[in-house]
């Protein structure tokens, strides 16, 4: 099974990917999994990607598309696939369409794990770090036993910079803008099978299954 897994920042993407890899045994590809491989095994597109890194610049799409194409020819794949984090662009999702077929292969499915953009906030923005000991809380979902103070040490815990609401916000309103575009492209192909992630972890998981055993 072919899957591209889809979803905003705090949608629960990487707990569903783990399921899904665990049932149906197929490998969760990330892109930075899949770029820290190549660079690992010193391929020449591994090679190409980390010079553009270590310069800071984004690294172009001819080469991520080597760097897909060279993963999914792992034997690991012969089950399928779950992309996460790729594609990214309409670009991309082209190539990628391109690559499938020369790999005589097709996308089963394009989940997206759909969460409303005021929960996400609610989510992103409730997380809570001690500074001594790194344990994280949840104001709502994971709150410490007194509030503001951590469980373990007694330490004031703090809200970092990136979970405060005007980052999460603009974090959230450019990646919907990158989205968007991409969802339309797969609904038009038929791919696209929405989940209702504002449900308990396994209740979402569910839903995918149903979906995806059709
Ligand atoms: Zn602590």
């Amino acid at each position: 099974m072919n899957l591209i897994l889809m979803g905003l920042p705090g949608a629960g993407k990487g707990t569903q990917a783990e399921k899904i890899n665990e049932k149906y045994n197929i490998p969760h590809i990330s892109t930075g999994d899949m770029f820290r491989l190549a660079i690992k095994e010193g391929t020449d597109l591994g090679k190409k990607a980390k010079e553009y890194m270590d310069q800071g610049e984004l690294v172009p799409d001819e080469v991520t598309i080597g760097i897909v194409r060279e993963r999914l020819n792992k034997d690991d794949c012969k089950n399928g696939f779950l992309l996460d984090g790729f594609p990214r662009t309409i670009n991309q999702a082209e190539a990628l369409q391109d690559l499938l077929q020369d790999m005589n292969e097709t996308i089963d499915y394009v989940l997206h794990v759909d969460v409303p953009e005021e929960k996400l906030v609610e989510r992103l923005t409730g997380r809570r770090i001690c500074p001594t000991c790194g344990a994280t809380y949840h104001v709502v979902y994971n709150p410490p036993k007194e509030d503001g103070i951590c469980d373990k040490d007694g330490s004031q815990l703090i809200q970092r910079d990136d979970d405060k609401a005007d980052t999460v916000k603009k974090r959230l309103s450019v990646n919907i803008e990158q989205t968007k575009p991409l969802l339309d492209f797969y609904e038009d192909k038929g791919y696209l099978v929405t989940v209702d992630g504002n449900q308990d972890i396994d209740q979402v998981f569910r839903d995918i299954q149903s979906k995806i055993e059709k």
